[in-house]
């Protein structure tokens, strides 16, 4: 039997507000616990919310980039149920009236094919608190609360069930954090909890158009573990079913050092939630200057950035697609081809070298040693004949090490190529003098040896002989006499 999965992501990200989305309090990572819950994140009696105008900007900002609808007038609802980390026994949430509606991202895969998946809705919501299952908390045995989370302004980002691979599923994950990061709606943190994944995952026999049982695996922060746990919980699926069994619609969790999921609960429908509009807020009423104002500065998106690396700059997809991962690098590049005209030549270094020392240094674009305008200028040498190819590598990472630019370690290190004639012809006459007998198998018919000789100038000249002129001037000596 041939297996279909469906996959279907609800992604948590963090709003980027100084403050929490119904108080004052501040949201800055990592203060001590509970410093920083206030009386409304508290939840305690005679309070009430309000709501943070920016959380709501940002919002926008998000629909607009999915080219969603965002409606005029959305409503927080309480989501009612009993958990340590939410003192107000509810989560204030929208439910049937989000503030943003469908809309679409594309997402590249491997082969460069482009698919489009669908976003069924986006909404805002706060945070809960977190407990801390410390093994020596208090002199152990205890579960503490940190509410300082409580009250940060999240938004939702459910997708339709489009991806069919958790290879796909790990792209579109990619897709959103570039995009919130892209706009400035999130930092897109994911040790800190700022962008977290709830994948729900199942399977059909190929052909069927009706959607198996889905499982729902919470809170995977890590795009290795989104496609690890997919991966688990399709084949546990399948064995299941394949075993005489039925799946069972649960929420499950992803154990990364045992690599499986385990059930966490079983799956709660809507109703249980008892949802009602929360009386303590207004409907949230947007008119077209707030959309206006909101995506006023919104910059050009990844999306046609791709698009128009792809037809200006006559890239592959592919290559677009990672020169766009990111706001930073995709400027970079630009940087790179105006000072250089040369997109091609800036793609292949910046995809090439630059992205596999700043993964091997474990760097953000933004803090790299070797700035764009350093890279032109390394490209300007080796369109001008100054260093080959393969001294442009050697040159790079001199560069990256801090010996300066391109023009200053061509010149302390002695790269420049040697491109004068005469200083070509004398080198090349006294190998062919020093090796008679590879002379005479050459003119034997032999033509292998012909890169014996390449070889040995090479060594001769440190690899700086222009390897043209040297095949050249090679031929002719060797043809001769
Ligand atoms: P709920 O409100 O119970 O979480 P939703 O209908 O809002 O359920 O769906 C939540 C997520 O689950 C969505 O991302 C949706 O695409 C996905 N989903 C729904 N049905 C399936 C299914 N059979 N297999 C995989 N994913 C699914
Ligand atoms: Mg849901």
């Amino acid at each position: 039997m041939q297996w279909e999965t469906v996959i279907g992501l609800e992604i948590h990200t963090q709003l980027a507000t100084q403050s929490k989305i119904f108080s004052g309090a501040s949201t800055a990572f990592g203060a001590p616990p509970n410093t920083q819950a206030c009386a409304i994140d508290l939840g305690l009696p005679g309070v009430l919310p309000v709501l943070n105008a920016e959380a709501v900007r940002l919002a926008v900002r998000f629909g607009k980039a999915i080219g969603a609808e965002v409606a005029p007038r959305s409503v927080f609802a309480r989501k009612n149920y009993f958990y340590p980390d939410l003192p107000k026994g509810y989560q204030i949430s929208q439910y049937e009236l989000p503030i943003v509606g469908e809309g679409r991202v594309e997402i590249v895969l491997g082969d460069a094919a482009v698919k489009s998946i669908g976003v069924t809705r986006a909404h805002l919501e706060e945070d809960a608190g977190k407990s801390l299952h410390e093994e020596n908390l208090a002199g152990g045995g205890y579960t503490g609360i940190d509410l300082n989370r409580a009250g940060t302004p999240l938004l939702e980002i459910v997708s339709e069930p489009d991806m069919r691979t958790p290879q796909e599923a790990v792209a579109y994950a990619r897709k959103i954090h570039q995009l919130v990061r892209w706009i400035g709606i999130s930092d897109g943190n994911m040790q800190e909890g700022s962008f977290r994944v709830d994948a729900n995952v199942s399977v059909r026999p190929l052909g069927q158009t009706r959607f198996g049982t889905r499982t729902e695996i919470k809170n995977l922060n890590s795009f290795r573990f989104i496609e690890r746990a997919i991966q688990f919980e399709v084949e546990r699926q399948i064995d299941v079913i394949e075993g005489g069994g039925t799946v069972v619609q649960e929420t499950r969790l992803y154990d990364p050092e045992r690599d499986e999921t385990r059930p966490m609960r079983s799956k709660e429908e809507a109703n249980d939630y008892r949802y009602f509009p929360d009386p303590d807020l207004l409907p949230v009423e947007i008119d077209v200057a707030f959309i206006v104002d909101a995506v006023a500065d919104l910059p050009e998106l990844p999306d046609s950035m791709r698009e128009r690396f792809h037809t200006q700059y006559g890239l592959g997809e592919y290559d677009a697609s990672l020169l766009t991962a990111g706001r930073e690098l995709a400027q970079y590049f630009e940087a790179v081809v105006q000072a250089t005209a040369e997109p091609k030549l800036a793609a292949n270094w910046v995809n090439g070298e630059l992205a596999a020392a700043l993964n091997r240094s474990e760097i953000e674009i933004a803090r790299s040693p070797v700035s764009a305008a350093m890279l032109a200028g390394l490209i300007h040498r080796i369109q001008d004949g100054t260093v080959s190819g393969k001294l442009a590598k050697q040159v790079f990472e001199a560069m990256w090490s801090g010996e300066g630019d391109a023009d200053s370690v061509i010149q302390a290190r002695g790269l420049r190529q040697i491109t004068d004639s005469g200083e070509l012809e004398a080198l090349i006459a006294a190998i062919v003098a020093a090796n008679p007998g590879q002379v005479e198998q050459y003119r034997a018919g032999k033509d292998k040896v012909f890169g014996f000789f390449v070889g040995q100038v090479m060594k001769e000249s440190k690899g700086k002989a222009n390897p043209q002129q040297v095949n050249e001037i090679l031929m002719r000596v060797l043809a001769s006499d």
